[in-house]
């Protein structure tokens, strides 16, 4: 069957709600915060939280077009600043592995503040450990029932919004956690930690090559407790069988990959769409037309490249919004949004290195955006996966290989 990824036109209208927030709110202080990093982005909190989220945005449901406005979105801003867009107050990726895994119960307790008149609240997903970033089943932290409580221990690294998720009262941080080591992936669960729990602390924050307006904390886990309901899928337990319980699993906090993915890549075509943008700017500025239609025997060596890069950029966000409208008709999409997530990451990484190529020196001074765009670019290349691992996934999937016949 046929898929159409044309967004609607109301997605169309919404990207222009989201662009001209990027243009007005966010490009004005990209630089302050790239400079000035853990500084808290007050002014741009505030106004995402009074104005931003009220947008045209999509919605997990994935009605009206919902996954791929959500895509749009994150394109735009973006395009904008990528660490103030991770630093949006929003459930981000913990709030994908929430609507990913959770009950309809804990969908609607852990994602009502998000939506309520209340002070701006995080969510953040830690799964990385200093073992196990690429090997999620190598995860070490634990989590034993006692009583009617899950005890957490355990040490997560790199941990995007982890210090605002893990502080501000209303978010929360979704951890992985093995129930029983033995069992490998099987035993691994995601459990909804709120913030403020004792027993999650805050011990340190990463200082970056970019984004790094966005928060990267390292988080450890001691003896922390949380209600047994916190168990991401937790409506199947079984009173005596903790193993059954949140059936979904591994497999369930895997699911939020073929969500979060596409968001990444599309934030990839944001980045690498600024790159673009400005060094077509610069082109005119000073004379330089980029004939499309001009004959390849007559084409310039810059007008090649800047054709490459549009090409790279189109070809990813096609396959963004193919995995992401996959998604919203509630099709598997794990194939799909590997693929976008690999070629965009690459894409980005090689349109904002050629960014700074073209336009000289000054592009690699901080007198321009585009040394910034080109730190920026190479995060989406490793989180949620990084290159070499989504091309893995691309490969089983398409040779129809399991895990351990292709390492
Ligand atoms: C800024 C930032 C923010 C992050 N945010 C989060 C977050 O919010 N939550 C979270 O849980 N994690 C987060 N991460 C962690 C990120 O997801 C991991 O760094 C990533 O998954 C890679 O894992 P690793 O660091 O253990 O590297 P490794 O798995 O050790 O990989 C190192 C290198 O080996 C390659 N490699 C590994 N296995 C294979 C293989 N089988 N075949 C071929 N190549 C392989 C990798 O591609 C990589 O190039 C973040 C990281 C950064 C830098």
């Amino acid at each position: 069957m046929a898929i159409s990824f044309e967004p609607a036109q109301s997605t169309i209208d919404a990207r222009e709600f989201y662009h001209k927030m990027a243009v007005e709110q966010m490009r004005p202080i990209s630089r302050k915060y790239d400079l000035e990093e853990h500084a808290f982005p007050q002014e741009w909190v505030d106004s995402y939280w009074k104005h931003g989220r009220s947008g045209p945005g999509g919605d997990w449901s994935g009605a009206n077009d919902g996954f791929v406005r959500v895509c749009v979105q994150a394109e735009e801003l973006c395009w904008g600043d990528a660490a103030l867009y991770l630093r949006m107050p929003t459930a981000a990726l913990g709030g994908s592995a929430v609507a990913a895994a959770g009950t309809q119960e804990q969908k609607q307790k852990f994602l009502a503040p998000f939506q309520g008149d209340g002070p701006p609240v995080w969510g953040a997903m830690a799964i990385t450990e200093p073992q196990a970033g690429s090997d999620a089943a190598a995860i070490q932290a634990t989590a034993e029932l006692d009583g009617d409580e899950w005890v957490l221990n355990g040490n997560k690294i790199f941990c995007t919004s982890g210090e605002s998720a893990s502080q501000h009262e209303g978010g929360f941080v979704v951890v992985w956690a093995t129930i029983d080591r033995k069992a490998g992936r099987a035993g691994i669960k995601s459990f909804v930690v709120p913030a403020g729990t004792p027993g999650m602390k805050l011990i340190g924050l990463e200082k970056k090559l970019g984004i790094r307006a966005s928060d990267t904390a390292t988080l450890l886990f001691e003896d922390c407790r949380i209600p047994r309901s916190n168990l991401l899928g937790s409506a199947e337990v079984k009173k005596h069988d903790p193993k059954r319980s949140g059936d979904k699993g591994f497999k369930g906090a895997m699911a939020t990959f073929d969500a979060s993915r596409p968001i990444v890549a599309a934030m990839a075509v944001g980045v690498g769409r600024a790159s673009l943008d400005f060094v077509k700017e610069e082109l005119a500025r000073h004379g330089y037309e980029v004939r499309y239609m001009a004959p390849r025997t007559e084409l310039r060596s810059i007008e090649r490249d800047v054709l490459e890069m549009e090409a790279e950029l189109h070809a990813a966000r096609l396959l963004t919004w193919r995995a992401a409208s996959m998604m919203t008709h509630g099709k598997p999409n794990s194939l799909e949004a590997s693929m976008a997530k690999a070629k965009a990451g690459l894409a980005v990484t090689r349109i904002t290195q050629k960014a700074v190529e073209i336009l000289g020196p000054p592009a690699y001074s901080k007198k321009m955006m585009v040394e910034k765009w080109m730190r920026d670019a190479k995060i989406n290349d490793i989180f949620e996966g990084t290159q070499q691992i989504n091309q893995l996934i691309v490969a089983r999937r398409i040779l129809n290989y399991s895990s351990s016949m292709l390492r």
